[in-house]
């Protein structure tokens, strides 16, 4: 089973370790300091469009690096970093995760990898009570999403998503 409480846990850990108190949250900066690379790829062919990202770890030499799908717009980039740096932090093997394709992000039949690595990014990158603060700082309300996604540097579908989560299980 997918272990949610893990996911939020890491993604606090994380921001704490960095000093981060507030959005946006500079996933290529935590990446860069945790020695992992970022590599833009460009799609040769109609599966490869598909793909958003992956993490990589050379089994010999250690190094790691995020794939990232160079047409794939800004807010999408920055959620596949975090989806992938979930991986990493949470220690997922690599027989356990996949390539995060495009339309599979929001889907719900997914292996618990991935649904963790879902998790941590929507704790990491919007995190409750940051969502909170900004809500009450601007008054804004959940039929800000546009906003809110905008401040934070989501898509809105992110922190369309993230809201209703919020508002359901906390
Ligand atoms: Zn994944």
């Amino acid at each position: 089973m997918a272990d949610w409480k893990k996911c939020r846990q890491k993604a606090e850990e994380v921001l704490k370790k960095y000093n981060i108190k507030k959005p946006l949250i500079d996933v290529f900066d935590i990446a860069q300091s945790e020695g992992i690379e970022i590599v833009y790829f460009q799609p040769q062919d109609s599966t490869d469009e598909d793909i958003s990202g992956f993490f990589y770890e050379d089994t010999d030499t250690k190094a790691k690096r995020i794939y990232i799908n160079k047409l794939d717009s800004a807010p999408r980039q920055v959620y596949t970093v975090a989806h992938e740096l979930g991986h990493y932090f949470l220690g997922h093997k690599p027989n356990e995760y996949s390539v995060l394709l495009r339309q599979a992000v929001y889907a719900t039949k997914k292996d618990e990898a991935e649904k963790e690595a879902d998790s941590f990014a929507a704790e990491l990158l919007m995190p409750k009570r940051m969502v909170e603060a900004v809500k009450k700082d601007y008054k804004l309300t959940d039929d800000d999403e546009l906003i809110l996604s905008q401040l934070f540097g989501v898509s809105q579908q992110a922190m369309h998503n993230r809201l209703s989560n919020l508002s359901r299980y906390n």
